[in-house]
């Protein structure tokens, strides 16, 4: 690319050089050329006033050396004196183009090839008050001995042109490419620089489409090690109870009481596999999910029933309010969504305290609330219990069985949706969660 601009960038140069000294000498000519017959023309102004016939004849000698020839030539073509030539084998002159134009016109001009290639001859003929015609003639450079004594100079000026070309055309070529090099050499600061503002959309969406794949990156390395750590601590537990067994130093109480913790953390393994295969296949865009009108609150009903044991193990009371709602959706995704947020408000709660899953119908959405007495999320961490594995207090989430997954899904099932999702909770208090479903279809 860059070799290409600049070589470009000097052929242009030599083009243009070329061309304009070429034009140069060109003109330079048609002025020497009109320079020539001008002088032609005073000297034959001054010479006619001065100079009778007799005297021309008479003197000769006065013309013989200048390199001026003049001719003295009669109204019907015929010679009578020429200062080169013997005039009286001089052929008729009436076919001459000057001669002719001065009969004419008065006067009259014509420049002619000499024998010589790098001379040309200049005529300028004036036609006298008495009828005679009085024709000068100097022979001067044809273009080509011109362009033969220029080329020299016209080659040291160009050579010089055309180096100072060159090195522009690097300077230029440099200025040209380095916002383009030195964007791609840091991707990080790309906005910082200086460029023109051709450049600039471009040169956003670079830098957009960077910040999000370093995003995405990022997001997927923090995943991996999450996961992996995630992984690991049930798996230690399974490992070293079984190990405990194998040796067959624990007697059968214990055996008993650490099977019972291998299937804990077997269970627990399972779990969160299933999460995250479940949220890879969230992540999995383009898929083709079915929707469907759906009656949220049937679904909600079906999964307060499913709760209903679980909560009473709390001693949490669980209740559903509301009416029937059409939404359209994903009947797996709502499911999913609701049974999130229930098992959220069902574990996260005080003994003797109540959830209420609200279904309601508003103008242009479907509204689903979830709210509980529960222990309630600090300001502070609002934003992040939606993240990937976020748990506020680790230890009580683990306790209850939590991966940090089940609002990251609810996230996903939310945007999937073109819903919105709102969320109010003080701490030691409770925590209401709303879901606004768009209820004609925004997904087509
Ligand atoms: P999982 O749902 O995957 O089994 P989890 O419940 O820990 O595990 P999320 O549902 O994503 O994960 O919740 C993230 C965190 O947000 C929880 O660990 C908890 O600290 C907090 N949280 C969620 N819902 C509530 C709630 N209703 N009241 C108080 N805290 C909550
Ligand atoms: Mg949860």
């Amino acid at each position: 690319m860059r070799k290409r601009i600049h070589s470009e960038f000097i052929g242009v140069a030599a083009v243009a050089i070329l061309a304009t000294l070429l034009l140069s000498v060109w003109v330079f000519y048609d002025l020497f050329q009109f320079q020539v017959l001008d002088d032609l023309k005073t000297y034959v102004n001054v010479v006619k006033d001065t100079i009778n016939e007799e005297d021309l004849i008479r003197e000769d000698q006065l013309y013989e050396d200048a390199d001026i020839r003049f001719t003295l030539i009669r109204e019907d073509g015929s010679v009578v004196y020429d200062s080169l030539a013997d005039s009286d084998v001089m052929e008729n002159h009436l076919g001459r183009p000057e001669i002719e134009e001065a009969l004419e016109k008065g006067s009259g001009q014509a420049i002619r090839k000499s024998e010589t290639l790098d001379k040309n001859t200049y005529y300028y003929a004036l036609k006298l008050d008495d009828g005679d015609i009085l024709r000068v003639a100097k022979e001067a450079d044809s273009i080509w001995s011109i362009l033969g004594t220029a080329l020299p100079v016209i080659g040291v000026i160009a050579l010089l042109i055309f180096g100072i070309c060159v090195i522009l055309a690097r300077v230029l070529t440099k200025s040209l490419l380095y916002p383009i090099e030195k964007m791609a050499g840091d991707m990080e600061n790309i906005l910082e620089i200086k460029t023109y503002p051709e450049l600039m959309p471009f040169i956003t969406m670079i830098h957009s489409q960077h910040q999000d794949i370093m995003k995405n990156a990022k997001m997927r390395q923090e995943f991996t090690a999450n996961v992996s750590h995630e992984l690991k601590t049930p798996l230690t537990s399974i490992s070293g109870y079984s190990e405990l067994i194998e040796t067959g130093m624990a007697s059968d109480e214990d055996v008993r009481r650490f099977a019972g913790e291998i299937h804990k953390n077997s269970s627990r393994l399972l779990t969160l596999i299933n999460d995250i295969i479940r949220l890879s296949q969230l992540d999995v865009e383009d898929q083709d999910i079915s929707y469907t009108e759906l009656n949220l609150y049937q679904l909600a009903e079906a999964c307060v029933d499913m709760l209903q044991i679980n909560a009473e193990k709390h001693d949490v009371i669980l209740r559903l309010e509301g009416g029937p709602c059409t939404i359209y959706a994903n009947r797996q995704m709502i499911d999913e969504l609701i049974y999130n947020l229930c098992d959220n408000a069902i574990r996260y709660n005080n003994p003797g305290g109540s959830v209420i899953v609200r279904v309601g119908s508003e103008k242009e959405e479907g509204v689903l609330s979830v709210w509980d007495t529960g222990i309630g999320i600090p300001k502070v961490y609002q934003k992040r219990i939606f993240e990937r594995f976020y748990r506020v207090d680790k230890s009580r989430s683990k306790s209850t069985g939590g991966t940090g997954l089940g609002l990251a899904i609810v996230k996903h099932i939310v945007s999937q949706h073109h819903a919105r999702l709102e969320l109010e909770s003080e701490e030691g208090i409770g925590t209401k969660i709303t879901v606004y479903f768009p209820k004609k279809s925004k997904q087509a």
